[in-house]
Formats: structure tokens, C-alpha cells, sequence
């Protein structure tokens, strides 16, 4: 299965990549926590991308596609992936399909704007591991630590109210044209959200069959 994950910030993209990819048994590509990563560690592509990610605006193209073209050479994508946040912009999708990146499905979740900025503001992210909780939808067993690694989780510079309303306007104008484009390719899916995370994972596996 080689999927794309589609849908606004805070749609529950990488929670149900996550999902998704336990049971596909196939990896999850986000280049938000690739990304996040890079930033933390300091590298070039960090200290390129930091100012972008901190004010809701995108990484620029060349970055992206540089980073997706390597992780896809893994070995562990052989058999399938699941890209979560990426492409997010039609030079993106266009670069990908001339790197020969085949896709199956690009799957779009589609949630309101207004559910998406109370969600984000509960959203808890380690920063060590890139897992992704919520206070109230998706608490982790114990307050402010993270279920898989135990490390602190932290509320993202980037899901702060004034930034989350930023991200919106940059999916809106960038992102959400990419649904167009798979439409036309005929490799369009769309699931509404759903109240629960578990009803959200039932409708994307309806979908897609499985
Ligand atoms: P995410 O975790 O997917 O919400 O990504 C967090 C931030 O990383 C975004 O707001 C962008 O600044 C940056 N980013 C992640 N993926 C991409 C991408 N495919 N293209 C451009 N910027 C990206």
C-alpha cells in the first residue's frame, strides 16, 4: 500500500498513519517530524527550516523534495509507506510523480476549520519520539509523558492559537488544491471525520478496503 495522507493541520493525519501503518505493516513518512528532527539536532536543514515551522508557513520545496527522495530509498519502503504530510503543495506532488514515487490512494480527511483549532490546542507532541497525544481525545496513560518513550510531551511552537490560524490559511491556499490534482489521477479518497479516533480509523478502512 503507498498511501498519502490528506487533510488540514490537525485533521489526525498522523494519528491514523500511525494506525494505519501497525497494520499495513508499513512505515510512516512524516516530514513534519523529520523536520522537527532536523531543528532539534541542528543541522542545516534545521536551521533552514526552524523559521518557516515557527511561523506556519511552509518549508520551502527544494528542501521537502530532497528529504522525501531519501527517505523513500530505504529498504523498509519497499513494500509500501505512508506518507503523512507531504506533498503539501503541487510543485511537491509534480516532483514526486517525476521521481517516479508511485501512489496507490492519496486519502483526504476532511474536518472543519473551527474543530481543527480546538483540537490543536490539546494536542501534546514529544519531542523525542515525534508521538502526537490529546488531553481530552488521546490522553497518554500518565499526564505530560510520553506513552512510547517516556520522554516530557510539550505543546508544538506551531499549534499555538495565532500560529495554528497561519497553517490554516497556508493549507487552504497551498495544500487543499492537491485534492483536485489526485481527484483528476483518479486517486482520490475522502472520509469525514468522525467524533471518535476509532470511528475516523473505521470510515478510512471502509475506504480503502482493508
Ligand atoms: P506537520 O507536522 O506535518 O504539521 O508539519 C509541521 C511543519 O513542518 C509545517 O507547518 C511546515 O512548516 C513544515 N512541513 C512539514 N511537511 C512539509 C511539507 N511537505 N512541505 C513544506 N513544509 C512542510
Amino acid at each position: 500500500m503507498k498511501l498519502i495522507m490528506l487533510g488540514a493541520p490537525g485533521a489526525g493525519k498522523g494519528t491514523q498513519a500511525e494506525i494505519l501503518s501497525k497494520k499495513l505493516g508499513v512505515p510512516t513518512i512524516s516530514t513534519g517530524n523529520i523536520l522537527r528532527a532536523a531543528v532539534k539536532a541542528g543541522t542545516p536543514i534545521g536551521l533552514k527550516a526552524k523559521s518557516f515551522m515557527d511561523a506556519g508557513a511552509l518549508v520551502p520545496d527544494d528542501v521537502i523534495i530532497g528529504i522525501i527522495a531519501e527517505a523513500l530509498r530505504g529498504p523498509e519502503c519497499e513494500n509500501g509507506y505512508i506518507l503523512d504530510g507531504v506533498p503539501r503543495t503541487i510543485p511537491q506532488a509534480e516532483a514526486m510523480e517525476q521521481q517516479g514515487v508511485e501512489i496507490d490512494c492519496a486519502l483526504d480527511i476532511e474536518v472543519e476549520d473551527a474543530v481543527i483549532v480546538e483540537r490543536m490546542s490539546g494536542r501534546r507532541t514529544c519531542e523525542a519520539c515525534g508521538a502526537s497525544f490529546h488531553i481530552v481525545n488521546f490522553p497518554p496513560k500518565q499526564e505530560g509523558v510520553c506513552d512510547k518513550c517516556g520522554q516530557p510531551l510539550v505543546i508544538r511552537k506551531d499549534d499555538r492559537p495565532e500560529t495554528v490560524k497561519a497553517r490554516l490559511r497556508t493549507y487552504h491556499e497551498q495544500t487543499e488544491p492537491l485534492i483536485a490534482f489526485y481527484k483528476e489521477r483518479g486517486k482520490l479518497k475522502t472520509v469525514e471525520n468522525q467524533p471518535t479516533i476509532e470511528a475516523t480509523t473505521a470510515e478510512i478502512e471502509k475506504a480503502l478496503g482493508i
